[in-house]
């Protein structure tokens, strides 16, 4: 837009916000130079918290806007910041044009890379989701709000003025740059609207934008030794000049303070007699976590070399791979090396993982190797570090970002490496609120956009991964052994049901006991390793182990209370049901029961066991705190305790190389969650579960309890036949149609009004059966059906499951994108497209 415009609207903008006697002259201008040339209109994102819709308003002749633009517009009698989603050629129908108003300012343009706008309509289109939500889930809170209004002298010429445009004058005449944000003028000089305005009309202010200021330091004190020898100090005086001594640098003031357990006065006092200096050092709000040592890049292994080799060659270019290799294979070494490369092209890097604060470890290592051009993004920051993180990487300098899903929303210029690290976790999915984005998913979209590789990385490769492999889309790149060929620990599969007749009502095997009762003696540690709780959900029996499943889905029913007193069994795809059997169906034993136990339990039972060992537990209750992961990881590591007990977060995390024994408590409990994923995540877990045994010099021993002996999930795991599992697996989706087969998409519904959600839930599959992509029989209608968790914090959940042919996604997406209008308010709806989570 041409400079005069803007200084045109901005001296408008200023005569609307300030003074309400100019609304006349307003209206004027409004008419005559702007209201009859609307040519083009925008919708704007209104920077207003529970605004939920997209705006429409006009953009005056003249003016170029594009999306993403930020602007300043007209909204009720305020003005706001908003975010230009879309240039409409056309005014939508449902907008009545002598209701539009112009927009008032373009307040920053072009500040978002090229391609970054496409990449979020691409996300809005897949996931079903309008754009305005997409924008709010890549955008850091305060983006829009960054920018100030303020006021600046024009002239030197001053002709005859009001008492109070005087006042205002002095004062930004005090200012040496002549200017202050009208923020700032409002709270020094009372009523500062009308002289602000009378300024403005004579021409010697001018009121403008200033756009968002870079990511802005904040100040610390920081405490720096001067000298610590002296005869008059006391103990504890000495203690904290020891500890400053001990540190490579200068020390945050607050960091002192925790570490060495002192207060704010002691400290004083030492600088006060000249002991330390307490100083004000700039702090960019990064999370920085703690200092690592650095580090050098390792000789690499034959097959590092080659899968290296491959990767760098493609740099430059949109080629993706699959770097297969089991938990200490290597490969985070590969990913260090190809990031190196890239970063010395002048590119920066994305390395994602599935859940920062179970990985504290591999963000260690990263900052070990690159130091300060590492940066971390996670949805856990504090609003103002997400912030200045998200302004950092529109810059052009090469980074390297380690951060989780949310970070491949980030607006990175000059990309040139994509990694996700364990690319089968179902941590990359996001299930609410929309849009229910997989990182890989647009990983893949960016890599081809800015044509660079994407490296995915996985001892146990998620099966549409290992097909894409299969079929040659994914360079297929391999790690076959440990470093140092360190041998994968034996898994031995212990048979619960013939320790029931054995007599062994316990949770523990014989086997594990004695594995228990030697640690002491061997100065070894356990990881005892329980499903997720809190899902006693399924039955299954005691005897034979068998569950019982659904006979149209193959997947497991699930309990529900059909009134206070009788539960149903219940597929929560189909809505098939049926009563609880009172004896099994495949053996007749009466011990048919509902399965799980917690963590808790798991602790009680052995400290009266073993009342010897100390036991730690780790799981999401002992977890809550920011840092407890590490903390407890770090004990345990230290030797603080000799088992842990603890739940699916256990199977990332850092090396502990004094754990011998691990104990899989009840491996069924993932084999029958009412999931068609159940077998893929059973193998992927227990892999990596027996994976955290055996890394040091103790020889490794994992246990595996379980009903189903048998079972060829059980087989493969303890025979770590990964790819013979995968051929199977996927083999058995194919009659169903599973993927990745066949593409699935779960609509959500939940009420508060259990009746109403279910006819509207109804309602909704009636019509969706039919739509054109059903009648053709691309796409197939399932349910509705009760979700596995039928009610949570009191709303009533139901669920449809849509299944179809891949690549005919949008011929059905604009139907389901109106359906959201025809469910009552009360009922909500939401589309997750390629779903990873059934409950
Ligand atoms: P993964 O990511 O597959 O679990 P890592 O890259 O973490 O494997 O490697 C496991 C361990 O082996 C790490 O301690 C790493 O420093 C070390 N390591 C990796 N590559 C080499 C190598 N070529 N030579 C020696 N040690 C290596
Ligand atoms: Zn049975
Ligand atoms: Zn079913």
């Amino acid at each position: 837009m041409p400079q005069h415009y803007i200084l045109l609207f901005c001296i408008l903008t200023a005569a609307i916000v300030i003074g309400g006697d100019l609304d006349h002259e307003r209206e004027e201008r409004l008419t005559s130079s702007v209201a009859p040339t609307l040519r083009q209109w925008v919708s704007v994102l209104v920077d207003c918290p529970g605004v939920e819709e997209a705006y429409t308003y006009g953009v005056p002749a003249g003016w170029t806007v594009a999306a993403g633009d930020i602007v300043e517009v007209p909204f009720g009698r305020q003005q706001l910041r908003g975010i230009i989603l879309q240039v409409l050629s056309d005014l939508p129908e449902a907008v009545a044009a002598e209701q539009v108003r112009p927009l008032m300012a373009v307040v920053g343009t072009s500040f978002l890379p090229v391609g970054y706008w496409g990449l979020l309509e691409q996300v809005a289109a897949y996931y079903c989701t309008p754009l305005i939500q997409v924008v709010r889930t890549a955008l850091p809170p305060g983006v829009l709000g960054r920018s100030q209004r303020r006021l600046r002298l024009r002239t030197s010429a001053i002709p005859p003025l009001s008492a109070g445009a005087q006042q205002v004058l002095r004062l930004l005449q005090r200012s040496a740059t002549g200017d202050y944000s009208l923020r700032y003028v409002a709270q020094h000089v009372p009523r500062s609207q009308r002289g602000i305005a009378e300024l403005v009309r004579l021409g010697v202010v001018e009121v403008y934008w200033a756009a968002p200021p870079q990511a802005q330091a904040q100040w610390q004190q920081a405490v720096v030794l001067l000298r610590c020898d002296g005869a008059d100090l006391s103990d504890r005086q000495r203690q904290i000049l020891d500890y400053l001594r001990q540190q490579p640098q200068e020390c945050w003031l607050q960091d002192l303070l925790q570490a060495t357990g002192s207060s704010p006065a002691t400290i004083q006092r030492l600088a006060a007699r000249g002991y330390v200096a307490i100083v004000e050092r700039q702090r960019c709000r990064l999370d920085q976590g703690i200092a690592v040592p650095a580090d050098q890049p390792q000789g690499l292994t034959l097959a590092q070399q080659s899968a290296l080799a491959a990767i760098l060659a493609s740099l430059g270019r949109a080629q993706e791979f699959l770097l297969h290799g089991v938990t200490g294979s290597g490969k985070t070494e590969v990913y260090l090396q190809a990031i190196a490369a890239c970063l010395e092209q002048g590119r920066s890097a994305l390395l994602l993982v599935p859940e920062i604060g179970l990985t504290p470890q591999l963000a260690d290592r990263v900052r070990a190797r690159f130091g300060d051009r590492v940066v971390v993004y996670h949805s856990g920051l504090s609003d103002g570090e997400r912030y200045d993180t998200w302004r950092l990487t529109l810059l052009a300098e090469p980074r390297v970002v380690v951060g989780t899903r949310s970070a491949m929303l980030l607006p990175l210029a000059g990309l040139g490496l994509i990694v996700l690290d364990e690319e089968h976790d179902s941590g990359y999915k996001q299930d609410q609120p929309q849009p229910c984005y997989h990182a890989r998913t647009v990983a893949r979209w960016r890599s081809q956009q800015d044509q660079c590789p994407l490296i995915l990385g996985s001892a146990t490769p998620a099966l549409s991964t290992w097909q894409g492999a299969q079929a040659g889309h994914i360079t297929y790149l391999s790690l076959p052994q440990r470093i140092h060929a360190v041998p994968l620990p034996p898994i031995t599969i212990v048979d619960m049901r013939e320790e029931l007749r054995r007599g062994n009502r316990t949770m523990f095997s014989r086997l594990l006991q004695n594995a228990l009762e030697r640690l002491p003696q061997q100065q070894a540690q356990a990881i005892l390793f329980i499903q997720r709780r809190g899902h006693s959900t399924f039955v299954s029996c005691r005897s034979c182990g068998s569950a019982i499943d659904c006979p149209h889905c193959s997947v497991s029913l699930t309990v529900h209370l059909h009134d206070e007193y009788t539960q149903v069994l219940r597929c929560h795809y189909c809505n098939y049901s049926q009563g609880v059997p009172q004896r099994c169906p495949v053996c007749g034993s009466p011990y048919l029961k509902p399965f799980g136990s917690g963590t808790q339990r798991v602790v009680a039972e052995l400290n009266r066991l073993f009342p010897d060992l100390r036991v730690l537990r780790f799981d999401s209750d002992t977890t809550q705190r920011k840092g407890a992961h590490r903390q407890l990881l770090e004990a345990f590591a230290a030797g603080k305790a000799d088992v842990m007990v603890g739940t699916q977060m256990l199977t990332k995390g850092i090396d502990l190389p004094h754990v011998a024994v691990v104990g899989i408590l009840a491996a069924d409990g993932l084999l029958h969650l009412p999931d068609y994923q159940a077998a893929e995540r059973t193998f992927q877990i227990l892999t990596q579960v027996a994976g955290r045994s055996g890394r040091g010099h103790l020889p490794g021993q994992v246990i595996l309890q379980t009903y189903v002996p048998n079972h060829p999930v059980i087989g493969a795991v303890k025979a770590y036949a990964w790819q013979e599992f995968a051929q199977q697996e996927l083999a058995s989706r194919e009659p169903l149609g599973y993927p990745p087969h066949r593409q699935l998409i779960l609509l959500r519904l939940s009420s508060k009004d259990g009746d109403r959600v279910a006819a509207t839930a109804a309602m909704v599959a009636e019509q969706l059966a039919a739509l054109p992509p059903m009648q053709t029989g691309d796409w197939q209608v399932l349910g509705p059906a009760p979700a596995a968790i039928a009610k949570i914090a009191e709303r009533y959940r139901w669920q449809i499951l849509l299944k179809g042919r891949f690549g005919t996604l949008a011929s059905l997406s604009p139907h389901l994108l109106t359906l959201k209008e025809q469910c009552p308010r009360e009922v909500r709806l939401s589309i997750d497209v390629d779903p990873l989570n059934f409950l």
